[in-house]
């Protein structure tokens, strides 16, 4: 959001910037939605509606992962709230408290330890790593388990990594959580967003092995091109649901009534656009990885879900003479006009999160910017001989 501003900033003062910045797709919403929230307003459908959000809404919710997964939930397990990060933060005040410990990975996007630290709980980062693709491993996450730790949260994709969590790594994180009593969480708002036919069944695994202490996340966000509507949605046992329910209803009662009508057809509605979008990010994805990967010192692997490229720049940086990325990724906006995400946002640095959530064109005339600042920094280091 950060780097946003700044680009909005730039823009309005006339600067030409390319922004590889954005955590949110660049598409429209799909029109059938636009249109359910037009009829929504024009039948005066603006009233405060249930905490947990419509009846419909949460059916919708229970029916999409039904079919989705095979998983069933009831009504009474689901709750509509403001954007995936009001499910989080919802679930993480439900659940957590001071002195415990929530295990979760990273690099990752800091919200989750944040929200954390707000339920004045401990966060706890297990480290994935590049040499293994920054794949979630069970050995990983259950080496960290202490006898205060109270949650496990996972995000799958992973923003920024593009990583995934196999389901054998969730199902031996799954049971000995079904073991030990340890709450488990799964953040699956960028779960339409995966590239190859990998299994990634994860509510499925949860229900298997832990239902009593899983948690769903997920959010028309990302699925739909509806950032700015929010509405995301916890499913989760009925005590933990109510609990949510409670903290909802005195901090900002009901999603946008307009809102829940856009997502009702958004969920129940042809889910094509859904895979055209997927489609394009595909697309987008292969080529702005064939041509930032042609600078040996841009070292990429070609992410498995999400919209973000995370390349380790490490090599660029050092023949560059920058200390951290987020130096380098100044110095990148100043001369090249080329706006990305350092990996100190993401607790990686070396790192640096690309959005391709814009047009080809952009990727094209950014990545040549990129790399044509990288082999001209590294023919003239600055600070070079600097002892650091
Ligand atoms: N989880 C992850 C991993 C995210 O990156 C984001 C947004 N960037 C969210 C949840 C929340 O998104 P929203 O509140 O828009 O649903």
């Amino acid at each position: 959001m950060k780097v946003t501003a700044t680009v909005d900033r730039l823009r309005r003062e006339g600067v030409e910037v390319i922004d590889f910045g954005a955590g949110e797709p660049d598409f429209a919403t799909p029109a059938p939605i636009k249109a359910a929230a037009h009829a929504a307003i024009d039948q005066d459908f603006s009233k405060y509606t249930p905490v947990p959000g419509i009846a419909e809404l949460r059916r919708a919710v229970c029916d999409r992962y039904r079919l989705d997964y095979g998983v069933e939930y009831k009504e009474s397990e689901v709750i509509v709230s403001a954007g995936g990060k009001q499910a989080l933060y919802n679930t993480a005040l439900t659940l957590f408290n001071p002195g415990d410990e929530v295990i979760t990975h990273a690099p990752h996007w800091p919200t989750l330890a944040e929200q954390v630290k707000l339920a004045d709980a401990t966060p706890v980062l297990v480290r994935t790593s590049p040499e293994d693709g920054f794949a979630i491993r069970s050995r990983t996450i259950l080496d960290a388990v202490t006898s205060r730790t109270r949650g496990i949260i996972i995000n799958s994709p992973c923003n920024p990594t593009g990583a995934l969590i196999s389901e054998d790594d969730l199902a031996v994180i799954a049971q000995e959580a079904a073991r030990r009593g340890i709450w488990v969480i799964i953040d699956l708002c960028y779960e339409k967003l995966i590239y190859e036919a990998t299994p990634h069944n994860l509510p499925a695994v949860l229900n298997r092995y832990c239902r009593d202490l899983a948690v769903i996340c997920g959010s028309a966000s990302k699925a739909y091109a509806m950032t700015g509507w929010r509405c995301g949605w916890t499913l989760a046992p009925a005590p933990v649901v109510a609990a949510e329910n409670a903290i909802q209803s005195h901090t900002t009662s009901n999603v946008s009534s307009i809102t829940q009508k856009a997502v009702l057809t958004a969920l129940t509605g042809s889910q094509a656009a859904v895979k055209a979008m997927l489609d394009e990010y595909r697309t987008r994805r292969d080529t702005l990885h064939q041509w930032l990967t042609a600078d040996p010192r841009v070292r990429c692997r070609k992410p498995a879900g999400a919209f973000y490229l995370f390349p380790d720049i490490r090599e660029a940086m050092s023949a560059g003479g920058f200390r951290t990325s987020t130096e380098f990724a100044q110095s990148l906006l100043d001369e090249a006009r080329v706006a990305v995400t350092p990996g100190e946002a993401f607790d990686a640095p070396g790192f640096l999160r690309i959005s391709y959530a814009t047009s080809m064109e952009s990727l094209r005339e950014g990545s040549r910017r990129l790399l044509e600042f990288v082999a001209r920094r590294a023919l003239q280091p600055q600070g070079a001989g600097q002892v650091f």
